[in-house]
């Protein structure tokens, strides 16, 4: 037999060779050809007599991505489409279409034969449920194994639930499923998923010799007496940990993600049960968590539109690909030296330039640094860390800049400063070389002033700590031209970021967004909510942090600067606040700006922070916690921001859904689960949204008045994504 997405070659032994190297892919991936090929290959191993058992490697680099997530938004699409004439056959099939992978896997399970996993290098999702549905897993030490379907709204609906939680420790597995955190390969071992690690070259070799050995076909679970390895649920041990877990579950979620609320539901119902059962039972919570609103957004943002991103969506057509070989870094301080290291991470070379070459130096050692912790947890070699660093040239010499593709100013946030280096870097730039500057406030168009080719000029602002934040905002000045673009989008994909491409503004967009977060926490505290009330409130809504602490983050004195300059452009048109008060109080008087000064709105004391108990000294004594509710403070946070994107995006700074959703969450964490801040419309409804706006404006203020495009979008009951649909087609022009 011939497959497409496989070959099998069976040796003298009789062990069949299974590789997995779809065509046309850098990556396997579990698609529905997969999985037709997958179970007719395990009735062909059961069914030949000749073959005793049988390897799956793969012919890629890495074993597999996991399964291809566009599937599920097809089977969900369908299940939508026929919800309406009838629901229960609608339901039906989406159950049955979702578990198509979890019944190939138990075939492959107990077909009598052993199946072991060869697995190489990076092993997501349904690929981790493929090994763990093997009889043995042969893994080498470049092993990156995850299940991390909760990131995306979901569940391991293929088996992972019951599996790990029957092969490891409750506790550690637990952890590793909630999570869905990456296990390098001595992890991997030690919580007993995988058998044995071995060099990449070897893992065949050692797959034939534990056949050979003669490996039992049937697992544990399936034979009597079976005893699970954390004791039954219901149980002494049990008592003890299960409540844990579940709080846990609680303190991490705080209830937001359906997909781990049914991850626990199948975990707890399922131990309970024989294997065949309790996939049912997994499948049941799978289709279930499929349905709810939150694992549509999550999929749509997180996996679709990312992708899409990721492969330049937004790149102009007719642009050839740009190679870029060396970059230019003007600026070596905590931005311009964490821009340094992920391009020559990348393997391109860097030019960094400070205006003392101690300073240039001090941002290569950031470099330095981030490689030697990198060794420290075997995640690099000190070979690797030499490759790196030898590609940073730390100079205060602007000729060196001679040869870039393109330069990035990462200097003070002073427009002066910008224009002289702008000036003095443009004067031995290649004429085509394209200028970036990473300024996070200034408008692009009025810092292209300072150049004489305001065409090939661009913001690309990063987010720090640069190594960390995977987004980049690409900001579009008035006379950018489309090269530029290309080359900004070609080199953010070259250090594997996602870009999202925004028109000028003030702010642009992400800052935007996230200083009215800060502005609303500080607009609570003057209303007199307490101060752990505010920060539990940002954080039960789904934010990484509370506005406070964000605020203490991104330093109360710029806040200040920020607020004390819109004053004085405005003059006597600008309308002193509550807010205004605070601001002054906290950094004249009390000099508390933040985290970098040690105190804040929280005290610092190395990586330990609590709340300023002096806050009271600045606000006044709060009002009683029972006097506010708390689920109004949470969607004021979440409407605030959402409200403001919908702002930029009637400004046209914002114009692809996409963006404004994947931006809002990885540029500023806004609450995942929600799918972005206009998923978060879309999903409570543009009326509902709307009439939200006007309780709150009458409540608490005009800054939460609703702008027209809303407003005419509810009177048409339209949404987001049914008024503005990204472009797919848009989506496939892949730069490589
Ligand atoms: P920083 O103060 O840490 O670094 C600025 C560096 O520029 C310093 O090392 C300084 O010596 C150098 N410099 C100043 N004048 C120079 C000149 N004429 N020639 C060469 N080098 C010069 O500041 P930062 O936090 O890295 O911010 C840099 C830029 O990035 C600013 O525009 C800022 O708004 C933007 N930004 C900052 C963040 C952040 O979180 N810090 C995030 C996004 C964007």
């Amino acid at each position: 037999m011939s497959y497409k997405n496989f070959t099998i070659e069976t040796d003298d032994d009789g062990i069949a060779l299974i590789t997995w190297d779809m065509p046309e892919k850098s990556m396997n991936v579990i698609d529905l050809s997969v999985m037709d090929e997958l179970e007719a290959i395990v009735d062909q191993v059961a069914g030949d007599d000749a073959i005793k058992g049988a390897i799956i490697q793969s012919g890629k680099a890495a074993f597999s991505g996991g399964a291809d997530l566009t599937m599920m938004e097809g089977l969900l699409k369908d299940f939508h489409v026929k919800r309406g004439n009838d629901p229960e056959g609608a339901a039906k099939a989406l159950y049955e279409g979702s578990r198509k992978l979890t019944l190939v896997y138990r075939k492959l399970e107990t077909c009598g034969k052993p199946f072991v996993a060869a697995v190489c290098g990076t092993c997501m999702g349904g690929g981790t449920e493929l090994a763990l549905a093997c009889h043995a897993r042969i893994v080498d030490e470049g092993l990156k194994m995850g299940l991390p379907e909760v990131k995306v709204g979901l569940f391991p609906g293929a088996g992972g639930t019951q599996r790990v939680m029957r092969m490891t420790d409750g506790q550690q597995g637990m952890q590793f499923l909630l999570q869905g955190r990456t296990l390098r390969a001595p992890q991997a071992k030690q919580m007993k998923l995988v058998d044995e690690v071995t060099g990449t070259k070897k893992l065949v070799a050692a797959a034939r010799k534990l056949l050979n050995a003669g490996l039992d076909p049937v697992k544990d679970w399936d034979k009597k007496g079976y005893r699970l390895p954390n004791g039954k649920v219901y149980s002494p041990a049990g008592f003890q940990f299960w409540p844990a877990a579940n709080a846990i579950y609680r303190r991490e979620t705080h209830d937001n993600y359906p997909g781990a609320r049914y991850l626990l539901h199948a975990v707890v119902e399922g131990l309970q049960l024989p294997m065949d059962l309790a996939l049912q039972v997994e499948s049941r919570y799978f289709a279930k968590v499929l349905q709810t609103p939150e694992a549509a957004n999550m999929i749509r943002s997180l996996f679709v539109s990312m992708q899409e991103l990721n492969k330049l969506a937004r790149r102009p057509e007719g642009q050839r690909p740009n190679k870029i070989r060396k970059v230019g870094i003007l600026g070596a301080g905590f931005m311009g030296a964490g821009i340094a290291y992920v391009s020559a991470k990348a393997g391109i070379d860097v030019v960094l330039i400070d205006r003392e070459q101690e300073a240039a130096d001090k941002g290569k050692a950031h470099s330095d640094e981030l490689m030697s912790k990198a060794i420290k947890r075997g995640r690099a070699s000190e070979e690797q860390k030499q490759k790196l660093l030898a590609r940073i040239n730390p100079t205060v010499d602007y000729e060196a800049l001679a040869d870039c593709d393109l330069v990035i100013e990462a200097v003070f946030e002073d427009r002066d400063i910008k224009k002289t280096v702008t000036e003095k870097a443009e004067t031995v730039m290649k004429s085509r070389a394209i200028f970036a500057s990473n300024t996070s406030t200034l408008p692009i168009t009025s810092l292209a002033q300072a150049s004489k080719r305001p065409k090939n000029f661009i913001g690309i602002h990063f987010f720090s700590p640069v190594d960390k934040m995977m987004l980049v905002e690409v900001i579009l000045g008035k006379r950018t031209s489309d090269r530029a673009l290309a080359m900004a989008l070609d080199y953010i994909k070259a250090i594997k970021k996602t870009p999202i491409v925004v028109n000028d503004s003030r702010g642009f967009y992400t800052s935007r967004v996230v200083m009215t977060y800060i502005r609303e926490g500080l607009m609570m505290l003057a209303d007199g909510v307490p101060a752990a009330m505010i920060e539990n409130a940002g954080r039960m809504a789904g934010m990484p942090v509370g506005p406070l602490s964000l605020g203490d983050e991104v330093a109360l004195d710029l806040a200040w600067k920020i607020v004390s300059a819109t004053r004085k452009d405005l003059g006597v048109k600008y309308v002193e606040g509550p807010l205004d008060n605070i601001l002054e109080a906290m950094v004249v008087k009390q000099e508390r700006f933040g985290r970098k000064n040690g105190k804040g709105f929280y005290d610092y004391k190395g990586k330990d922070k609590t709340l300023w108990p002096g806050i009271t000294d600045v606000t006044g004594q709060p009002k009683p916690a029972e006097s506010f509710n708390i689920e109004e403070l949470k969607q004021r946070l979440l409407v605030m921001q959402a409200l403001e994107t919908a702002r930029i995006f009637e400004e046209k700074c914002l114009t692809d859904v996409r963006e404004a959703d994947v931006g809002s969450i990885l540029g500023f964490g806004f609450a995942p689960y929600t799918g972005g801040t206009l998923s978060y419309i879309d999903m409570m409804g543009t009326a509902t949204f709307v009439d939200l706006c006007k309780k709150f404006t009458r409540k608490w203020g005009p800054r939460f008045k609703p702008n027209k495009l809303l407003r005419d979008m509810a009177r048409e009951n339209e949404s987001f994504y049914g008024k503005f649909p990204p472009n797919p087609e848009q989506a496939t022009k892949d730069a490589a």
